[in-house]
């Protein structure tokens, strides 16, 4: 039996998703990155191996998120996506008349509006924690609860309180003076819900046209305080698709399997791959004003592959450097 597998290498996390032909969701693997993209897509890899059942073979590999390009070159990828367009597809493939996509991980956060299911808009947010996971992340630990209690606590809100959430640094000290105030914590949790969802619409979601049928997915649609507070703020109904945490690998897989049923033949490398060990080094190309950083990967100590540099000089020898190494 012929699987798929999607592999989205972000900064916090990185995610395997395996489909089979009909696009359906085998397995799903979370593990966070920790700085090592290498060791994790080694691990992610011999995990989802280990889960395989005797009859299914990966026949086709696809790769997005930050760690994209690395991860296509250690795998042998079929199909390298960005995020946009892999939690498109991922979004479109479970609600297939989507118009709008709302997602919040934990360090960045995106909107994406789809027409007939191409994207027509997006934007992205990578710079500002208050429209992100890891907004909740400090707030819930000034707070001295867990994220899962967190999310729970907001449901039972009687009167959200407003909580200037411009800012995490303006959230905390606004969240002590409700506090001192009397506020319940119930009450207190649901405006930092509020408060983020706000950051999200006034920055990501500003001026775009959100509308029906709305995706909630990433990692902080397991927070259903944060799903009430944008039903809340955009009066309508949020669906959160049953993947929504691993939703850029499913459309990694979802690729793959596309590419692959184009093209005939996969490029996957096969699970020999984490046999080799695998190094990265870079230095900054003085050949002109550029001065591109450039990246190298090698492989068992010879290089395999190179990319950075914006005009090709480092990439058009690479086959010479090769075969000076064999
Ligand atoms: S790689 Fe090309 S574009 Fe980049 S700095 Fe070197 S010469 Fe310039």
């Amino acid at each position: 039996m012929n699987v798929f597998l999607g592999i989205d290498v972000g900064s916090v996390s990185s995610n395997f998703v395996i489909v089979d032909e009909d696009l359906q969701v085998l397995d799903a693997i979370y593990l966070r990155t920790q700085g090592k993209p290498l060791e994790i897509i080694k691990t992610g890899l011999m995990q989802i191996y280990t889960r395989l059942s005797k009859n299914q073979r990966i026949s086709g590999v696809g790769t997005t998120g930050s760690g994209r390009q690395l991860a296509a070159l250690v795998v042998g990828a079929d199909v390298v996506k960005n995020e946009i367009t892999a939690h498109a597809v991922a979004a479109a493939h479970s609600v297939p008349d989507v118009h709008t996509v709302l997602e919040i991980g934990g360090q960045d956060s995106k909107i994406i509006i789809l027409e007939q299911g191409i994207v027509a808009d997006f934007a992205m947010n990578t710079v500002c924690a208050a429209g992100t996971g890891s907004f909740l992340d400090q707030q819930a630990a000034r707070l001295g609860l867990s994220i899962e209690k967190f999310s729970q606590l907001a449901l039972e809100a009687t009167n959200p309180v407003r909580i200037a959430g411009r800012c995490s640094v303006f959230a905390e000290s606004d969240m002590i003076h409700k506090q001192q105030l009397g506020h319940g914590l119930p009450d207190i949790v649901a405006g930092l819900c509020q408060a983020l969802v706000r950051n999200y619409l006034n920055n990501v979601g500003k001026g775009k046209d959100i509308r029906e049928p709305i995706i909630f997915q990433g990692g902080v649609a397991a927070n259903p305080g944060i799903k009430v507070a944008f039903e809340k703020a955009l009066n309508t109904k949020i669906i959160v698709p049953k993947w929504f945490g691993v939703m850029g690998a499913l459309g990694a897989a979802i690729l793959a399997q596309e590419t692959v049923a184009k093209k005939g033949e996969s490029s996957f490398r096969g699970i020999e791959l984490v046999e080799s060990q695998y190094k990265t080094a870079s230095f900054d190309c003085q050949g002109c004003p550029n001065v591109c950083e450039v990246i190298e990967l090698l492989v068992d100590e010879k290089l395999y592959a190179r990319w950075g540099d914006k005009c090709g000089k480092w990439t058009d020898n690479l086959q010479k450097v090769k075969a000076s190494n064999n």
